[in-house]
C-alpha cells in the first residue's frame, strides 16, 4: 500500500477494534500509539466468532498462525428447534468453498493475539494503559487529548497527534463527545448469560448451534481445545425478559447466577447434546443485557473518528461484532494511505464503512439470520415432521444467503475482496 503521508494516530481503546486498527495504520505507514484505560489487560469475555471477510483481512496482517494455534476453524452451522429438531444446517468457512477460514476462539485470546503482534511490531511502549480517555480538543494543526487515571481521576499528561480514532467500545467516551445527550445504549428485551464449559465436544467438534426461538434461545459452539478429548465450549443462554434497561446496562464483566435461567432450559437433553448440564458444568457465567446503538449519521468529525462498537454497536445476531471493526480497520488504513488529509481520509472511511454497518444493525434488530427460528414458531409452534412441509429448501436458503450479502461475506464478496 502506498502512502500520502505519516500520519500520527493515537488511537482510544485496546480492544479488538483499537488493536487491529493498530497493526492495520502501523503497514499503511502510520505511527500509531494506542491509550487503555484499564491497567492490565488481561483475557477477558468468552467466545467470538470472525467471519471469513475479517479472517481474509487478518490473515493479510500476518496473524494467521497465532489465530489457528488457538481457534477453532468453524466448520458448519445449524439452526435447531425448541424440541431439538433441526431447521437448517449448512456448511461454514472453507467447508463452504470460502478462501479463509471462519474462526471461532476465545475473545480474551484474540485480544492477547493482536496486543502481542502490536507491541512486537510497534514497540512495547506503544500501548500506553492505565489511561482512561476524558475528551480531546482540535485545531488546524491536530488533536490534543486529555486523559485521567482510570482508578484515583487524577489528570495525566496531554497527548497530542494529527488526529484521533475513538475505538472505545459501547460505552464510548470518544462517541459521547459528539452525541452527549445519547445515554444509555438501547435494550432489546433479552438478557444473555455468557459461559464456557470445559467438555467432550459435541457433533463433530467444530459445529456452531442455535436453539430455540425469541423467548428462550441457545447458542453453543467450541473455541478451543483443551486436550486430546476436550474442548473449550462458548455458550449463551438466551431469555426474553422485557423491562427497562437493566442496571448493568454494557458491563461485559458483570457475574451472573444460574439459577436465573437454568429451570428455563431443563427440557432440552437431546440425544445430540445435554444444553442444561453443558450450563451447570460452567464454573461461572457473566450477564449481560443485548444491546446495542441507534446508527448516528456522522462518526467523523474533522480531526476525530469512531470506529467498531464505538461507531456502530450491534447485537450480536449474525455473529458480525468483531468482524466489522476488522474491516473498519482496514478501511481507515486505506483512506488514510489515500489521503495526506486527515479530514478528507476520515470522511471517506466514513463514506465506505458507515451505510453497511448501518443497515446490518437494523437487520439485526430484525435478529439477523435467526429470523428462521422465530419463522418457524409462527408457522409450526406445535414442532414439525419434515421441515419442508413448511419451509421450502429455497427459502430456507435464501434467509441464510440475504443475510450474508448484508453482512459482506457471500462467498463470492469475499473471493472478490
Ligand atoms: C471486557 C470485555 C469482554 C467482552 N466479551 C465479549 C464476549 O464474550 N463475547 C462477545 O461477543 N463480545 C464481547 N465483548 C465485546 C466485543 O469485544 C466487541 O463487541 C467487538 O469485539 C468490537 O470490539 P471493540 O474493540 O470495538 O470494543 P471493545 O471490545 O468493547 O473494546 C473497547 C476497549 O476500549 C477501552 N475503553 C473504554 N473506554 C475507554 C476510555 N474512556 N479510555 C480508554 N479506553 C477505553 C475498553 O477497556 C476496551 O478495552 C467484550 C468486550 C469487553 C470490553
Amino acid at each position: 500500500m502506498t502512502t500520502e503521508s505519516a500520519h500520527d494516530v493515537v488511537i482510544v481503546g485496546a480492544g479488538i477494534s483499537g488493536l487491529t486498527t493498530a497493526l492495520a495504520l502501523h503497514r499503511g505507514g502510520c505511527r500509531v500509539r494506542v491509550y487503555e484505560s484499564v491497567r492490565t489487560l488481561r483475557a477477558l469475555g468468552v467466545g467470538i466468532n470472525l467471519l471469513p471477510h475479517s479472517v481474509r483481512e487478518l490473515i493479510d496482517l500476518g496473524l494467521q498462525a497465532a489465530l489457528e494455534d488457538k481457534a477453532i476453524l468453524t466448520g458448519s452451522l445449524r439452526y435447531h428447534a425448541k424440541d431439538g429438531r433441526t431447521i437448517w444446517s449448512e456448511p461454514r468457512g472453507l467447508d463452504a468453498g470460502y478462501p479463509c477460514p471462519q474462526y471461532s476462539i476465545h475473545r480474551g485470546e484474540l485480544q492477547m493475539i493482536l496486543l502481542e503482534a502490536v507491541r512486537d511490531r510497534l514497540g512495547a511502549g506503544s500501548v500506553v494503559t492505565g489511561h482512561r480517555f476524558v475528551a480531546a480538543d482540535q485545531d488546524e494543526a491536530g488533536v490534543t487529548a486529555r486523559f485521567a487515571d482510570p482508578d484515583t481521576g487524577a489528570v495525566l499528561d496531554t497527548v497530542r497527534a494529527d488526529c484521533l480514532v475513538g475505538a472505545d467500545g459501547i460505552m464510548s467516551t470518544v462517541r459521547a463527545g459528539f452525541y452527549p445527550d445519547e445515554g444509555n445504549p438501547v435494550y432489546a428485551g433479552q438478557v444473555l448469560w455468557r459461559g464456557v464449559t470445559v467438555s467432550e465436544p459435541f457433533a463433530d467438534g467444530r459445529t456452531m448451534v442455535m436453539i430455540g426461538n425469541d423467548e428462550r434461545k441457545a447458542v453453543i459452539y467450541p473455541i478451543g481445545r483443551v486436550d486430546e478429548s476436550r474442548q473449550l465450549i462458548n455458550w449463551i443462554a438466551e431469555l426474553a425478559i422485557p423491562r427497562e434497561l437493566p442496571a448493568n446496562k454494557g458491563d461485559w464483566n458483570r457475574v451472573g447466577n444460574k439459577a436465573d435461567f437454568l429451570d428455563h432450559f431443563q427440557d432440552w437433553r437431546f440425544d445430540w447434546l445435554d444444553v442444561p448440564d453443558l450450563f451447570e458444568r460452567a464454573e461461572v457465567c457473566w450477564e449481560f443485557p443485548m444491546v446495542d446503538r441507534d446508527p448516528v449519521a456522522r462518526w467523523s468529525f474533522g480531526r476525530i473518528t469512531l470506529l467498531g462498537d464505538a461507531a456502530h454497536a450491534m447485537r450480536p445476531n449474525g455473529s458480525n461484532g468483531a468482524s466489522q471493526g476488522v474491516l473498519d480497520a482496514v478501511a481507515l488504513e486505506r483512506a488514510l494511505a489515500a489521503n495526506g488529509n486527515v479530514t478528507k481520509a476520515f470522511t471517506d472511511y466514513e463514506a465506505e464503512r458507515l451505510e453497511p454497518t448501518r443497515a446490518l444493525t437494523l437487520t439485526n434488530r430484525a435478529t439477523g439470520p435467526e429470523i428462521v427460528l422465530r419463522l418457524v414458531e409462527e408457522r409450526c409452534p406445535d414442532g414439525f415432521d419434515d421441515i419442508h412441509d413448511h419451509f421450502s429448501e429455497a427459502e430456507l436458503r435464501e434467509i441464510a444467503d440475504s443475510y450474508k450479502r448484508i453482512a459482506g461475506f457471500s462467498r463470492d464478496q469475499v473471493a472478490r475482496r
